[in-house]
């Protein structure tokens, strides 16, 4: 699978992909990053990229010029990315949407916004799909864009060293995850739950639902709500 992004300002998100599980993943080839950067494809003679909203108003946005000649330039090169764009305004995005991106799509192309926007003709000509990773407002679409690629990168075979890990996870099921705990079994004078020291795991099982149970219940009442309905 391969995810591009469209930023001005791809040096923020390179270090991103370099560490960890993900730059691991890269190297071992479960899935590639690439970046494309509109200022590029400006046709401006001082190289710009925003202008003022023709309506008024604080502030520029990004011009239609160069990000739709990088957008056509993508297309034309694979005709099947599935363009997203991270907007303030988008659908959230959840679980099942970094599932489902990771199942039916090839090539995901995130278009990542910066000053106070995108000119909206961009949106409706290349948009596949607008999703926000919720009800704040970013400086801009880099972020959003890594948090969308990160949670979907998660669910491509390989990227995770044990895929079980995934099936156990809070949003899989109606119920967050449990409290987790490592060694030492005191830290501090806190000790863990006992009972998960004594290998019962029909027990240590039911428990973890009651916990999950409850922290569902303080945190996201509204998840088993739903689940209800
Ligand atoms: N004027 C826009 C509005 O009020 O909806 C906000 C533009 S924001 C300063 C610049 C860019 O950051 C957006 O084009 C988008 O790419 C990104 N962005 C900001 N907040 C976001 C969010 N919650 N989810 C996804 N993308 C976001």
């Amino acid at each position: 699978m391969r995810f591009t992004f469209v930023t001005l300002f791809p040096e923020l998100l390179k270090g991103y992909f370099e560490a960890s599980i993900l730059g691991r993943a890269i190297e071992r080839g479960s899935f590639a990053v690439d970046f494309c950067n509109p200022r590029a494809f400006t046709e401006d003679k001082f190289n710009r990229v925003d202008a003022p909203m023709v309506s008024g108003g604080a502030g520029m946005l990004m011009t239609p010029q160069p990000l739709y000649d990088t957008l056509q330039h993508i297309l034309d090169e694979d005709p099947e990315a599935h363009i997203v764009f991270p907007l303030p305004v988008g659908k959230p995005f959840v679980q099942n949407d970094a599932k489902r991106h990771a199942k039916q799509y090839r090539h995901i192309v995130y278009v990542c916004g910066r000053y106070e926007g995108i000119d909206e003709r961009v949106i409706e000509r290349f948009a596949d799909e607008c999703l926000s990773i919720g009800d704040y407002v970013l400086t801009g679409g880099e972020l959003a864009a890594a948090v969308m690629c990160d949670a979907t990168a998660r669910h491509i075979e390989g990227v995770l060293g044990n895929s079980d890990s995934l099936h156990e996870e809070s949003f899989e099921s109606t119920l967050l995850e449990a409290p987790a705990f490592t060694k030492p079994v005191t830290f501090r004078g806190s000790a863990v739950v006992s009972e998960f020291l004594k290998g019962n795991h029909s027990k240590i099982s039911d428990l973890k639902k009651q916990m999950a149970l409850c922290k569902t219940q303080y945190f996201r009442p509204e998840i088993i709500k739903k689940a209800e309905a």
